[in-house]
C-alpha cells in the first residue's frame, strides 16, 4: 500500500512538472550586440541596454522565459524566418519594406536618423557631403537612405556589420561622417564623441524609410505578436516603460 502510495505521488510529480515546463513558453529573441544603449554587452559579457529591459518586462508580463541570441544586424530577418529565433529586438525600423517579410510589434520608440562628423570639418549639411564617404551600418534604413538619396550625388555609402566600426574608422580619418540612429548617435557623442564630434544638420524623418519607430519583429501571423502588443501597452500604462527609457536616457528625464 505505501509503495502503491510512493508510485502514485512520483506519478503526479512528474505530471506537474512535465506541465509547469510546458506552461512556461520560451521566447528566444534576435539581436545585435553593439548598438548601445539600445543593446550592448555589459562587463560580464552579458547582452544588455533598453531593449533588453523592455524584452524582459514583456517576458515577466506573458510570463514566458526569454533568450537572447546576437547575430549581424543584417541576418535577424532571414534567421526569424528561418525560426533560429522568435522575435527581433534590436532597435529596428518599421517599414513598409520589412513589413512585407515579417510583422512587428506596435511602436515602442520614436527614432529619427542624424549625421555625426568630426566638427573641424564644419560640413553644415548633407549636401556638404559630396565628394565624401559616409558610414552606415549594413542592412540599415539609413543604407537604403543613403544609396537612395545621395549616392548619385557623388557621396561614398560605406556599409560596415556594426555602427561601432563605422564611427571608429570616422576617428581614423577613413570616413568624413557616420549616418545612424539619433538615439545612438547621441550616446556614442557622449560616451565617445569626447567634444570633437557633433551632430550635423536636422534630424531627419522619413516614413518611407525610417517607417513608424522601432517595432519587435515576428514571423508573419504568429499570434505571439498580440501578445508582445498587450504586454507593451501594460508596460507603458504602468510606467515600467517610462523607468526603463529614464535607466537609459537619463538627460530626457
Ligand atoms: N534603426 C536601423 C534600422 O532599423 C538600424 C538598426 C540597427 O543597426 N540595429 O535599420
Amino acid at each position: 500500500m505505501k509503495k502503491l502510495y510512493a508510485i502514485a505521488i512520483t506519478t503526479a510529480a512528474l505530471a506537474l512538472g512535465s506541465f509547469q515546463l510546458q506552461a512556461a513558453e520560451t521566447i528566444r529573441f534576435g539581436t545585435e550586440a553593439t548598438y548601445p544603449p539600445f543593446e550592448f554587452l555589459d562587463d560580464n559579457n552579458e547582452v544588455t541596454g533598453f531593449d533588453i529591459d523592455l524584452a524582459k518586462a514583456i517576458c515577466a508580463e506573458i510570463k514566458a522565459e526569454c533568450t537572447f541570441s546576437t547575430q549581424p544586424f543584417d541576418s535577424l530577418i532571414p534567421g526569424l524566418k528561418y525560426r533560429r529565433f522568435d522575435a527581433v529586438i534590436a532597435g529596428m525600423d518599421i517599414t513598409p519594406a520589412r513589413q512585407k517579410q515579417v510583422d512587428f510589434s506596435m511602436p515602442y520608440f520614436e527614432n529619427s536618423a542624424s549625421f555625426v562628423a568630426a566638427k573641424n570639418k564644419s560640413f553644415k549639411s548633407a549636401n556638404d557631403l559630396t565628394g565624401k564617404a559616409v558610414g552606415v551600418q549594413n542592412g540599415s534604413t539609413f543604407q537604403t537612405y543613403m544609396i537612395d538619396k545621395f549616392e548619385k550625388q557623388g557621396v561614398t555609402v560605406r556599409p560596415y556589420e556594426t555602427i561601432q566600426n563605422a564611427f571608429l574608422d570616422m576617428t581614423n580619418g577613413r570616413l568624413d561622417a557616420v549616418f545612424s540612429d539619433t538615439a545612438v548617435a547621441n550616446d556614442w557623442l557622449l560616451e565617445q564623441g569626447k567634444g570633437d564630434y557633433s551632430r550635423m544638420g536636422e534630424v531627419i524623418r522619413d516614413a518611407d524609410y525610417f517607417g513608424v519607430g522601432y517595432g519587435i519583429a515576428v514571423r508573419q501571423k504568429n499570434p505571439l505578436k498580440s501578445k508582445i502588443d498587450d504586454a507593451l501597452t501594460t508596460l507603458k500604462n504602468n510606467g515600467t516603460w517610462q523607468k526603463i527609457h529614464d535607466k537609459y536616457f537619463p538627460e530626457a528625464r
